[in-house]
């Protein structure tokens, strides 16, 4: 899963650029990136939504400052689940109102939005994968008038004042000045009996469920992409996609770093210095650690392959152990009596590195 990039270096300006920078540099890579322009080109698309999105942040100051502060989680997800907000095409129409429209007509028919949504899972799901039930709310093709916004039984007629055109065109002086139709805003037809039932919009709100494969080995702040899962395009057009954004809850005993778990586990100074066989967990169950005699606080064990899978491939990271030597506190009389009867017997030979130490102070003081 490709990482997002930083919004800044999306829009090729400054951490601290002015908001009429921002909105240069926006308009001038919306501009150079825009579907009408870069008709299926993929990658001009994608990079399309990308500006977009890092656009949709930083002219907001408040969103700006929280990106600025907590990155792409400050902006991002930090919800329980549920969708925020329909896409970048919003904040477009906007900014550019119809500044594309003296070249080309527009067509009635558009791509739907994009959407998100926040997903929750537990530690375990991330680890195994699961399939989540979410529900949302989007855009759907209104069925009563399948989408056409006419009132059943009509048709969208041509446009009375631009004759389909989409533009009026007006003579100034030496100048044609073309202006977007206000009748059919641009869409050379118009609808005379709208839909009661959508307005007119050919689209209508509806709750939908959807049951999200998330695969194992998912991380947190991984996002997935659902095409076609967005809202319904306008009068027919095709859908946006849904984005998931994954959210992980931590776990109690677990943490993981990439595909690696790290464990804590605590021994008594005993089973360290005796040596003993102890239980770790796992992910996937218990597994047995031998631990030598005379282990020392913070010793690293290593169980290859039992960390998380990689995404897309069956390969495992690894866990780490870490073992953390308990010193042992509330004494009876009789362990106290035993330990001093211990510490009387030890010489330095079986503390090597309070050992190694004393002999470095001694060697200052010389
Ligand atoms: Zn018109
Ligand atoms: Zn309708």
């Amino acid at each position: 899963m490709a990482t997002k990039r930083d919004y800044y270096d999306v829009l090729g300006v400054d951490r601290n650029a002015t908001a009429d920078e921002i909105k240069k540099a926006y308009r001038k890579l919306a501009l150079k990136h825009h579907p009408d322009k870069n008709q299926g080109d993929g990658e001009s698309e994608e990079r399309f939504k990308e500006i977009n999105e890092a656009y949709e942040v930083l002219c907001d100051e408040e969103k700006r400052a929280a990106y600025d502060r907590f990155g792409h989680e400050g902006v991002g997800a930090g919800a329980q689940g549920g969708g925020y907000g329909f896409g970048f095409s919003d904040i477009f129409n906007d900014f550019f109102g119809d500044i594309f429209s003296h070249s080309n007509k527009k067509t009635r028919q558009r791509r739907g939005e994009d959407l998100r949504y926040a997903v929750k899972i537990k530690f375990e799901e991330a680890i195994f994968g699961v399939t989540k039930e979410i529900k949302f709310n989007r855009y759907e093709k209104c069925a009563s008038c399948d989408g056409t916004g006419a009132k059943k039984g009509t048709k969208p007629v041509v446009c009375p004042v631009c004759k389909g055109t989409g533009e009026i065109r007006q003579q100034q002086g030496f100048f044609t000045v073309s202006r977007t139709c206000y009748k059919c805003k641009g869409e050379g037809e118009f609808i005379e009996n709208p839909c009661p039932v959508c307005k007119g919009e050919g689209r209508v709100i509806k709750e939908r469920k959807l049951d999200i494969k998330i695969p194992a080995g998912i991380d947190d702040g991984n996002r997935l992409k659902v095409s076609g899962e967005g809202a319904s395009g306008f009068y027919g057009g095709p859908h946006g996609d849904l984005y998931v954004d994954i959210i992980v809850e931590p776990h109690n005993i677990f943490k993981r770093s990439n595909n690696d778990i790290f464990v804590t586990v605590p021994i008594s100074f005993a089973q360290a210095a005796l040596g003993c066989e102890i239980d770790v967990p796992t992910v996937d169950g218990k597994a047995t650690i031998k631990i030598p005699s005379g282990t020392q606080n913070g010793t690293q064990f290593t169980l290859k392959g039992r960390g998380a899978a990689r995404l897309n491939s069956g390969i495992k990271g690894n866990e780490y152990v870490n073992i953390v030597v308990e010193t042992p506190t509330n004494l009876t009389l009789k362990q106290k009596r035993l330990l001093e009867e211990f510490a009387h017997e030890s010489g330095e030979e079986t503390h090597p590195l309070k050992k190694s130490f004393i002999d470095k102070i001694l060697s200052i003081n010389k």
